[in-house]
């Protein structure tokens, strides 16, 4: 052996634990060669076993010899993280304050486990040109009826390469057996290939794509984007179209032109469970397409990333943490609904996907599409400002409408009928006539459970749960109170317990009793109510949504869940129960949320030829945020809000962080103090640090939460500040938490 091979050899590992320092370990002599940059390992820590990830190899280690322990384990061979990976988690978990070993473990699925059973599973494509396949069909006989169906299939659309549909599932969805196929694969038109899986492969069967020609907007669009592809530099885009303007149609052939040249697609969308038609459109332009989502088992997320490493497939529709899919040599990023909130992670470790997308893009020399009907302030800014190039859509393609708009007053509602209502007279007629036309609505209420409150009409009192100091919901099916953040359940006490009191009042509305009240009111309606308590299985979503899709239903009534991307042809009407419920929150976003929401939810109606309708109740029907959703005119929104937000500095145009500081109430308080006196040491105006202040949610599971907003106008200022209390962000104890929060989201 020589002196070289007998050097020793350390590894620098990132450990996954909330810890920003990197650690020196020894590579024993059996795992020589097994280390290397990328591969997860195994180490001694303390007195325990930890995981991390080898970041770097080295000979040179800055410990004496006799404080290095030996690393006892190494990751399976052939998963490793890419260089390419590795310093992008480094840079957002630098970023965003938190440890680079728990941002790898957010990016990276849980290993395989040893020994995995794999299984051949097949797939059919079309292999001649759909001419070809016509001139066979001629000569099939009109009684052979499968044969028929099969050459129909593969003639509903010329795309090239075609894609491919797993063979079980078109099969069934043709009611063939894998015989009718034969003739058509010995004739060479098609071909069936054989995969290998540990896991069932996803295999929908998604509709015929239309043959549509772009309207002038949607071809500009392209051609930039088409340009900067061909350029093969970063290149940062914000599609700005309205509901139905089809984005998603440029989407499409973007990710089609980056595939032509042999690169690969990473889009993101905000909750793919709530999404599956879109997901289907992108499959049958890319063929098999994985999609990684909150729901799949660890192996179903090892197979996904083995299959992207080993180039398989060159697509991936995914949440948020699908931003870190190895993708070699990627060419697009399209990141669809970019102001959606599910992009950033309120968890450790937090960081935002879209965010880390464009610096993914900007590092992988990728082309990034930011597509909204309503875009986030900050992109809409960075637009402005001309760092992203922006794209417009204005106009429904084929002459869909976008929905006519009618605001219901609330407050004038209950003076006119002497109550308080859920569904106003307004909303009840147009409800009634669409179901009359036969045609579907979507209502959208954001509250689940029956009421909402339980207040005792005698001392006032309002029933909280004992460890998050929010209000109970009841769920009359349940009979439970529940805590809609730690799921704290109790029965529904009799009598007031603070003061005895009999006289307990059960109010709000909850999208189980709006279901109970239509139910009452118009009995014939066949209504779909989807919420977190009525689509709890694995595949609920999916299944309710087809069913309403194929018309088993005529009202779908639901939470956020309804308001999200579908196109529902038949879908004319639909209703907001209460808009601007959110709007007096103390979170300098809540006009752009409630902005963002009505838009969205009316863009829901009236997306094929059909005209729509929107009602929407509100109680503050002046205000800006609802009356500029209802023009849906998002210039002049975002004008109003720019305005109000430039004096103070907010975002876009300063920098934030939150810092919560949460466990028992005098520590927490004492802690945030300490940190607030760190941070004006070094703040160089008044103003810049707000806080410490009581969490609007003051207590959460037990623990009582302090926040302080960090305002600086740069990101570079922002760490400066921010180094002033470093000690603190590492405090992860059970009676007492910091964390840190770059860009936050959410102020509550
Ligand atoms: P968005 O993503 O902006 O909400 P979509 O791409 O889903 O919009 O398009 C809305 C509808 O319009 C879809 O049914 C789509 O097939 C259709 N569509 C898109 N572009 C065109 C076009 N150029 N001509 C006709 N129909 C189109
Ligand atoms: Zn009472
Ligand atoms: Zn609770």
């Amino acid at each position: 052996m020589s002196a070289v091979q007998n050097q020793t050899e350390y590894a620098v590992v990132a450990v996954e634990a909330p810890l920003t320092t990197l650690y020196h370990y020894r590579i024993p002599e059996n795992l020589r060669g097994a280390v290397l940059p990328g591969s997860r390992v195994f180490a001694p820590f303390g007195g325990r076993k930890i995981r991390g990830f080898c970041v770097e190899v080295t000979a040179a280690c800055p410990l004496p010899a006799s404080r290095v322990r030996d690393l006892l384990a190494a990751g399976p061979e052939g998963e490793i993280v890419s260089a390419e990976l590795l310093k992008l988690t480094r840079w957002a978990a630098d970023y965003y304050h938190c440890g680079w070993g728990a941002m790898l473990a957010a990016a990276v699925p849980a290993g395989v486990r040893k020994n995995q059973q794999v299984r051949e599973y097949f797939f059919v494509r079309r292999v001649a040109p759909t001419a070809e396949l016509s001139a066979f069909k001629q000569t099939v006989r009109a009684n052979a009826k499968g044969q028929l169906a099969v050459c129909d299939f593969f003639l509903r659309d010329s795309v090239e390469p075609s894609p491919e549909f797993s063979q079980s599932a078109l099969c069934a969805e043709l009611g063939i057996t894998t015989a009718t196929l034969k003739p058509l694969v010995e004739k060479k038109l098609l071909a069936v290939i054989a995969k290998k899986y540990a896991r069932p492969p996803t295999t929908v069967i998604t509709p015929a794509a239309k043959n549509i020609a772009l309207t002038d907007e949607q071809q500009t669009a392209l051609t930039q984007i088409t340009a900067a592809l061909d350029a093969g530099k970063f290149a940062p885009f914000l599609l700005y179209g309205i509901t139905g303007s089809g984005k998603t149609e440029v989407y499409l052939r973007a990710m089609r032109r980056a595939l032509d040249q042999h690169k690969t697609v990473l889009i993101l969308v905000p909750e793919i469970s709530l999404t599956p038609q879109t997901v289907g459109r992108f499959q049958l332009v890319a063929g098999e397409v994985v999609s990684l989502h909150s729901h799949l088992a660890d192996s179903e997320r090892a197979e996904a990333w083995r299959r992207l490493c080993a180039g398989e497939v060159r697509v991936v529709v995914g949440a948020r943490s699908a931003v870190f899919s190895p993708l070699p040599h990627l060419g697009l990023i399209i990141v669809d609904e970019e102001h959606e909130h599910t992009f950033k992670q309120e968890s450790y470790p937090r960081y935002h996907g879209r965010d880390v997308a464009v610096m993914r893009a900007s590092a992988e020399n990728a082309v990034i599409i930011l597509g909204s009907a309503t875009p986030s302030l900050e992109s809409w800014h960075n637009a402005r400002r001309g760092k992203y190039e922006l794209l417009t859509l204005t106009e429904r393609p084929g002459g869909a409408r976008v929905p006519q708009t009618t605001v219901v007053d609330l407050a004038e509602e209950f003076r006119e009928v002497q109550k308080s209502v859920t569904f106003s007279r307004a909303l009840l007629r147009e409800l009634a006539a669409c179901l009359d036309r036969r045609e579907q609505a979507i209502i959208f209420l954001n509250r689940r459970g029956f009421n909402t409150e339980v207040r005792c009409k005698n001392c006032g009192e309002n029933l909280t749960c004992e460890n998050c100091a929010i209000s109970l919901t009841y769920h009359r099916d349940e009979k439970l109170l529940r805590c809609h953040y730690c799921d704290y359940a109790t029965a529904p006490p009799t009598l007031c317990p603070l003061c005895g009191s009999a006289a307990l009042q059960f109010t709000g509305t909850g999208t189980e009793r709006a279901e109970k009240i239509i139910g009452e009111l118009l009995p014939t309606a066949r209504l779909l109510r989807m919420d977190s308590d009525t689509m709890s299985g694995r595949d609920a979503h999916g299944k309710a949504l087809t069913a309403f899709a194929a018309g088993e239903y005529d009202i779908l009534l639901g939470t956020q869940m309804v308001t999200k991307g579908f196109d529902f042809p038949r879908v004319t009407l639909v209703g907001v129960l209460a808009a601007d419920g959110a709007i007096n929150l103390p979170d300098f976003r809540a006009a752009e949320k409630t902005f963002q929401l009505i838009t969205q939810v009316i863009g829901r109606a009236g997306r094929a030829d059909k005209a729509g309708r929107a009602i929407i109740q509100a109680f503050q029907p002046e205000h800006y945020s609802v009356r500029c959703a209802l023009g849906q005119n998002f210039d002049e929104f975002a004008q109003i809000e720019l305005a109000t937000r430039e004096p103070l500095a907010y975002p876009p145009f300063g920098r934030l962080a939150r810092i919560v500081v949460s466990g028992d109430q005098v520590t927490a308080r004492a802690t945030a103090d300490e940190i607030g006196a760190a941070l004006k040491t070094v703040a160089p105006k008044p103003g810049q640090i707000l806080g410490p202040a009581p969490c609007v949610l003051e207590k959460l599971q037990g623990a009582y939460r302090f926040h302080l907003l960090v305002k600086a106008p740069s990101p570079t200022e922002l760490r400066r500040i921010l180094a002033a209390a470093a000690k603190f962000y590492a405090i992860n104890q059970e009676r007492l938490q910091v964390g840190v929060d770059i860009d936050p989201l959410s102020m509550m």
